[in-house]
């Protein structure tokens, strides 16, 4: 069929707006009428060729909504007219997959960033000639795509679809990482580097962990002021001042440090203000490299986390994230702002820039 896909072009300031064609579905495959798709970070840096490398042109976005229209075959667990979340790829094989923990797949990388689906196949095209998709299983950027049935998270009808996207990317990593890497228990603090959408997430998980300390450390004032109404205690501006603050805020060191920056310099205090045997959490490299103290790191016991995906488990931990937003608990859509697909160079800009926290691409309605 005949969609339109915002595709991403070697040296372009931002993906835009064009015809390609999408194949019908595979086995084991749905196809999804997007309603809305999330921007991250990750498709950022993508884009510009900062990231993991990836095949252009490609179609990005990893935080879509929308409603299943066609299934192929042997897709059983959904149905056409279901509203899902669409979330990372996974094989389903692997032991990680196997163990519950499809954020480790062991080929979680080339299906995410391969731009084609595990046997090289892509189902986007134009005419004629194939355009990269798939990414995150996915490729949300666009009015209807093709999922594997296992990334689709079915979700009640009820509930606001165009703003359910960024569950699957941001603000499972965010939250996921608390929850379920870190599994934060009541009495237990934890400072937060970084209050984009991951770290606001971060955040909101916290408090519902019991955390009594729960510290947020940015450079933007906006977003330490929206980190203080979703549940940090402190909230502090980064600068030189910042690590005797936080000794003076926990004298025996934080249990937990989450680190969503690439800043190498907070890489450094991420790990110095742990206590005994803290953990120091992080989601992305850091920018230039950064060699970390071995010799606090060996006398103190401390450990260094990396954390894919929030490390949770889509279909379990989306519906959980849905129940605590139910109950006032989790309230992201105060991270959000909509802008229409069409205006997707301004909603790009806006997120390069900081100027939203989470922009979500609404697609048109569609004309059946
Ligand atoms: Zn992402
Ligand atoms: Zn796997």
């Amino acid at each position: 069929m005949r969609i339109e896909a915002a595709v991403s072009r070697a040296g372009e300031a931002h993906p835009t707006i064009e015809a390609l064609d999408l194949e019908e579905p595979r086995a084991g495959e749905v196809r999804v009428r997007v309603a809305a798709a999330g921007i991250c970070h990750t498709d950022l840096y993508c884009h510009a060729g900062l990231g993991v490398p990836i095949p252009m042109p490609i179609v990005l976005g990893h935080e879509g909504a929308g409603i299943i229209e066609a299934l192929g075959g042997g897709v059983r667990e959904l149905a056409v007219g279901d509203h899902v979340v669409l979330s990372g790829a996974s094989c389903g094989r692997c032991p990680k997959c196997l163990a519950g923990r499809p954020t480790y797949c062991r080929d979680a990388m080339k299906l995410s960033f391969g731009g084609a689906r595990a046997d090289g196949s892509s189902p986007l095209s134009q005419r004629g000639e194939p355009v990269h998709g798939m990414f995150f299983g996915q490729s949300s950027f666009a009015t209807h795509l093709i999922a594997p049935e296992r990334s689709a998270v079915k979700v009640a009808k009820d509930l606001p679809l165009h703003r359910l996207g960024p569950l699957g990317c941001g603000m499972i990593t965010g939250a996921g990482s608390v929850l379920e890497a870190f599994r934060v228990a009541p009495g237990q603090s934890i400072v937060i580097f970084g209050v984009g959408s991951v770290g606001l997430a971060a955040v909101m998980a916290a408090r519902i962990a019991g955390a009594p300390s729960i510290v947020a450390v940015d450079v933007s004032a906006e977003r330490l002021r929206l980190a203080g109404e979703l549940g940090a205690t402190h909230t502090l501006r980064f600068d030189a001042t910042t690590a005797g603050v936080l000794r003076e805020i926990e004298r025996d060191g934080f249990i937990f440090s989450f680190n969503t920056t690439n800043v190498a310099e907070v890489f450094t205090l991420a790990v110095e203000c742990l206590a005994m045997e803290g953990t120091a959490g992080f989601v992305t490299r850091p920018r230039g490299g950064w060699t970390p103290n071995m010799a606090t790191l060996l006398a103190c016991g401390r450990k260094l986390q990396g954390i894919l995906g929030g490390g949770a488990a889509p279909q379990r931990f989306i519906p959980l994230l849905l129940d605590y937003w139910g109950q006032g608990r989790f309230p992201f859509e105060r991270l959000i702002e909509e802008f229409p697909f069409e205006r997707i160079g301004e909603a790009w800009e806006a997120c390069a820039q900081g100027a939203v926290v989470k922009p979500v691409l609404v697609m048109p309605p569609s004309e059946a």
